[in-house]
């Protein structure tokens, strides 16, 4: 098999109470192995593109076979689109909003974030609402666009931003998969929970890495 299932970097339970262990065991452990199961399976139908990065395939999604393209478009976003939401957050994340829940990212994340939106409030205003916006399955996310800038956008199902030449800097799940135990219907609440479990020394990292 060519890709495997990413160890999180945390125990199951180092979101709580935020993110409570039964629904990050299930979402890694299924919901995650599903997709590289899946993306495997369809690979192997086309040993040809197997050792193109999986990112190189997403970037230019039509140039996949026919049979296997909507199989690694799903799967494929489904393993990267997880690979990187888990490393996004952690549990010095929770420790630190814990001891200031109202403290905002610095570095030059914080900083592209406060000139591009005006504030940390205005960017967390349209995430959220990227978020709470997405209709049935999806993602919410901070790219870095085409035109180099920073700028808030959502996939549907497990689409990915590299499909859009954009550049993934910050995620969010809103598959019901992600909060549905803990939360309910309540998305939102979900959503308020999670950015105090999102590590902004590991965006610092995404945000240069993209640049
Ligand atoms: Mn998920």
């Amino acid at each position: 098999m060519k890709y495997e299932l990413p160890k999180l970097p945390y125990a199951y339970d180092a979101l709580e109470p935020f993110i409570d262990a039964r629904t990050m065991e299930i979402h890694h452990t299924k919901h995650h192995q599903a997709y590289v199961n899946n993306l495997n399976a369809a690979l192997e139908k086309h040993p040809e593109i197997a050792d193109k990065p999986l990112e190189e395939l997403l970037a230019d999604i039509d140039g996949v076979p026919e049979d296997i393209r909507t199989a690694v478009r799903n799967h494929g976003g489904g393993h990267v689109n997880h690979s990187f939401f888990w490393t996004i957050m952690s549990p010095e994340a929770v420790a630190a909003s814990k001891a200031n829940p109202n403290a905002e990212p610095a570095g030059e994340v914080g900083k592209a974030i406060t000139d591009t939106f005006g504030a940390f409030a205005e960017f967390k205003a349209a995430f959220e609402k990227a978020a709470t916006g997405v209709f049935g399955s999806g993602w919410a996310w901070l790219v870095i666009g085409t035109d180099g800038k920073l700028a808030v956008a959502s996939t549907a199902n497990q689409d990915s931003p590299l499909s859009k030449k954009q550049k993934p800097v910050l995620c969010l799940d809103v598959w019901e998969h992600a909060y549905y135990l803990k939360h309910n219907a309540d998305r939102k609440g979900y959503i308020g929970d999670w950015w105090n479990v999102v590590d902004w020394s590991k965006v610092e990292e995404k945000y240069k890495e993209a640049k």
